[in-house]
């Protein structure tokens, strides 16, 4: 299997093999445009094709670029899909929507946030109400954006993240730093002050194609946590809740679930999961994000840290400003084939599970 020949170098490309290779397999295309543009001027939008009738009951939904960057190892899988024919395997009464760049400005810019800075997967909250709160980010802020992005600033802040995760434990660590912030707008990991574009283009998609849908299974495709080219399935959902039967029954006991303390991933606000639960009322939903591992965690945090220091204070045509647009890259893309063969034959697997799934 060819798996890696399916995965793009910028999102230009990646649109674009998107839309040919769903016409390529007869499916029909909605854009949803973007109001900002791309670094070369490029237009922006999340792309949908829908393969298979209109009405189905059944529909398996695939989302690429939740966190923008991570948008080249879905984009591939999609693109995948239809291109090598497997789209096909799907029943008569069921339908296939494959939801392409759903953040596209991050997917173009190399920026896991939205044009906004918000972390789309932190952003589907009620902003009506009092925000959660996080005093764990509050207390590192200063250390993890620092206003200077040098050796010497990176080796202090690293002290001050050391120290924290000594006194509270890495997963403390990476509960402070990850779960979710409502205050730094200039931070990382900021859900935002409202609901961002990418928020309200999910739901719109959601309600707008799946109103006439029973059962919808969606994947959503994550990278730059876990074992590098292991891909987790994790179900975002209360111990209590009925999904977790049902992802128990499609996918064995190869999935986990932060809840339960089984996941590589905190217990997070504001997943786009709610958003879907609200966009579609009484729909069987049964939801998983496919999150694989590139670089160890710490790289990972720090290529973020980078980026925001560029974005905030940085000259993106610098050579700095280029050496980090690469670290970024790298942190949630591994450009090299045995990576994306892992990611394809994991990617099948789940893919083939959930049309299971859906038609039991
Ligand atoms: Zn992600």
């Amino acid at each position: 299997m060819a798996g890696a020949a399916y995965f793009s170098s910028d999102y230009p490309e990646a649109r674009r093999r998107f839309a040919e290779a769903a016409e390529r397999a007869g499916a029909r295309l909605t854009s949803y445009g973007h109001p900002e543009r791309g670094p070369n001027g490029e237009e922006l939008a999340a792309d949908v094709a829908w393969l298979g009738p209109e009405d189905a009951g059944r529909v398996l939904v695939s989302l690429s670029g939740t966190h923008g960057v991570e948008g080249f190892c879905g984009s591939g899988v999609q693109v995948g899909w239809f291109d090598s024919g497997l789209a096909a395997e799907q029943d008569a009464g069921t339908a296939y929507m494959a939801v392409h760049a759903i953040n596209p400005h991050g997917f173009a810019w190399l920026r896991r946030v939205t044009e906004d800075n918000v972390d789309l997967n932190r952003n589907f909250v009620d902003f009506a109400a009092s925000l959660p709160d996080n005093p764990g980010y509050d207390e590192l802020a200063e250390a993890l954006c620092p206003p200077t992005w040098d050796d010497a600033t990176i080796a202090a802040t690293r002290g001050v993240l050391r120290a924290y995760a000594e006194e509270h434990g890495p997963s403390g660590l990476q509960a402070a730093v990850t779960n979710g912030q409502y205050v730094h707008a200039d931070g990382i990991f900021f859900g935002g002050t409202a609901p961002t574009w990418s928020h309200l283009t999910l739901k719109r998609i959601f309600q707008r194609h799946l109103a006439r849908a029973e059962r919808v299974a969606v994947i959503d495709y994550h990278t730059g946590l876990g074992p590098r080219g292991h891909g987790e399935r994790i179900c975002p959902a209360a111990p209590d809740a009925p999904v977790l039967g049902r992802v128990r029954d499609w996918y064995g006991e190869d999935f986990t679930c932060p809840a339960l303390g089984t996941s590589s991933a905190t217990e997070i606000r504001g997943f786009n999961v709610i958003g879907m639960e609200e966009a579609l009322p009484g729909v069987e939903l049964t939801a998983v994000a496919l999150e694989y591992g590139t670089l160890p965690t710490e790289e990972v945090k720090l290529a973020l840290r980078a980026d925001n220091w560029l974005h905030l204070h940085g000259d993106m045509t610098s050579a700095k400003g280029g050496a980090i647009k690469d670290q970024i890259r790298e942190a949630f893309y591994q450009d090299a084939d045995d990576w994306k063969e892992m990611i394809w034959e994991r990617a099948l697997e789940t893919q083939r599970l959930a049309l299971a799934g859906l038609a039991g």
